[in-house]
């Protein structure tokens, strides 16, 4: 069920941001599937524009046509993969070489006008959980709630580590750790779209704790926002 807010039809909107690593991916999908909520990965959105300029072989010096490319490709998530062009692209916009690469993308102020469009596009009056970066700053503002999840560097660290021997991808916890800092202030010094807690969010550190109860105390908040504006939730 919808509400209204200034007048217009609305969902109820949920944003998850934070840093690399910080378990938000893993939060936001959990938490959308117990409340029935769709799941948006806009950190998906970044990797996926820049897969398409490396396959194309686009110089990185060249802004505007990484802006033009942004606006050409066509970007289809769902739950659980992400598509390209028609291509299912879920592993291949993982990879080292990306995360190394997304910068390109992620600082480009013209592709994130492109990226932050469809993302409200998508949306429309859906109920969502989205995660990023810049999810309950700039892109919704106005979200029913606001989370910003961080974790200590050593701590993101070590489950990136995890999620990369898992696909077996060979890297150590120095080199994860290094390429993570380089990213996270990438991400924090850039003018557009930067990497900070809104005023209104709730932050929650989830060093020494399982996402599952990290998941546990944001569907709380969740619950209990649902209830104050009438949201029907599963
Ligand atoms: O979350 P994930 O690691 O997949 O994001 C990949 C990159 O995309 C991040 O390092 C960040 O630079 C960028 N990003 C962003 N804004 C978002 C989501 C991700 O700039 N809303």
């Amino acid at each position: 069920m919808t509400s209204w807010k200034f007048g217009i039809l609305a969902g109820m909107i949920i944003t998850i941001d934070g840093p690399a690593g910080a378990g938000k991916s893993t939060v936001a999908r959990s938490l959308a599937r117990r409340l029935g909520f769709m799941f948006l990965d806009t950190g998906a959105m970044y990797r996926a524009v820049t897969l398409a300029a490396l396959r194309r072989k686009l110089p990185w010096d060249d802004g505007a046509a990484l802006v033009d490319l942004a606006g050409r490709v066509r970007i289809y998530l769902d739950d659980d993969s992400v598509w390209l062009d028609g291509d299912d692209v879920s592993d291949a916009v993982r990879t080292t070489q990306i995360t190394t690469l997304v910068k390109h993308a992620a600082n480009n102020p013209g592709v994130r006008e492109q990226l932050v469009a469809q993302q409200r596009a998508v949306v429309g009056d859906k109920n969502v959980v989205t995660e990023g970066r810049d999810q309950g700053t700039v892109v919704f503002p106005h979200a029913d709630l606001k989370i910003f999840l961080t974790a200590g560097p050593e701590e993101r660290a070590r489950r990136r580590l995890r999620d990369f021997q898992a696909r077996g991808e060979r890297i150590t916890l120095e080199e994860v750790l290094a390429k993570q800092n380089a990213r996270d202030a990438s991400d924090a010094e850039r003018d557009v779209g930067p990497l900070v807690a809104a005023a209104d969010a709730v932050q929650i550190v989830s060093d020494g704790r399982t996402l599952e109860q990290v998941i546990d105390q944001i569907e709380g908040l969740a619950r209990a926002c649902g209830e104050r504006t009438g949201v029907r939730m599963s």
